[in-house]
């Protein structure tokens, strides 16, 4: 099971957190992006991220990250993790963005169509000017929304062939979803 920041993973009585995990009101949630792991016999949960996470500070790494705010001709991106004692590779910005041109092969007319606030990516580092201006990519089959949230009820989105439909409100959005959607693999 793959988990982002605030999500529910157990009942406090059931699960103690662990690493990569806390509990607020009587409930566990996900501190950090990763694989879940449940100990069934210690009865604590994890968020695991893979040890040799991805090296942000160079061209072509993988990027993981949420979807800050979204413009017509661009999307800005905030990077995870970001500046955590786990990672020794710190990104030399937070935040990165995706232009229009980068998001996916062909014609794109408004970036907000392709991603949502809080949409959360996987992307490819393409450029980095002066040390921290740093651009992504989310071309390719494997690159884009990893995970999502409906905007109007915060139910996760199912996948739907080219769109993300909120199974509760019935609304669907067009993204540029990665081919892993729901259940991305992570680098190992
Ligand atoms: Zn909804």
């Amino acid at each position: 099971m793959f988990a982002v920041p605030g999500e529910k993973l157990a009942e406090a009585e059931e699960f103690i957190p662990s690493e990569g995990a806390y509990e607020a009101d009587g409930i566990v949630y996900a501190a950090s992006i990763g694989s879940v792991r449940y100990d069934h016999d210690e009865r604590t949960v994890r968020v695991v991220f893979p040890k040799r996470a991805p090296r942000f500070n160079v061209v072509n790494s993988i990027v993981y990250g949420r979807v800050a705010q979204t413009f017509d001709q661009y999307v800005v991106v905030e990077l995870f993790p970001y500046n955590t004692k786990r990672y020794r590779l710190i990104p030399p910005s937070k935040y990165a963005v995706i232009h229009i041109s980068n998001i996916r092969k062909g014609f794109v007319e408004n970036a907000r169509g392709e991603f949502g606030v809080g949409d959360w990516i996987r992307a490819k580092i393409v450029s980095i000017q002066k040390k921290r201006f740093i651009q992504l990519s989310t071309e390719g089959a494997q690159y884009g929304i990893i995970k999502a949230y409906c905007s109007f009820c915060r139910r996760p989105l199912v996948r739907k062939g080219p769109m993300l439909c909120c199974p509760r409100c019935k609304r669907s959005f067009k993204r540029k979803i990665a081919n892993d959607y729901g259940n991305p693999k992570l680098p190992r």
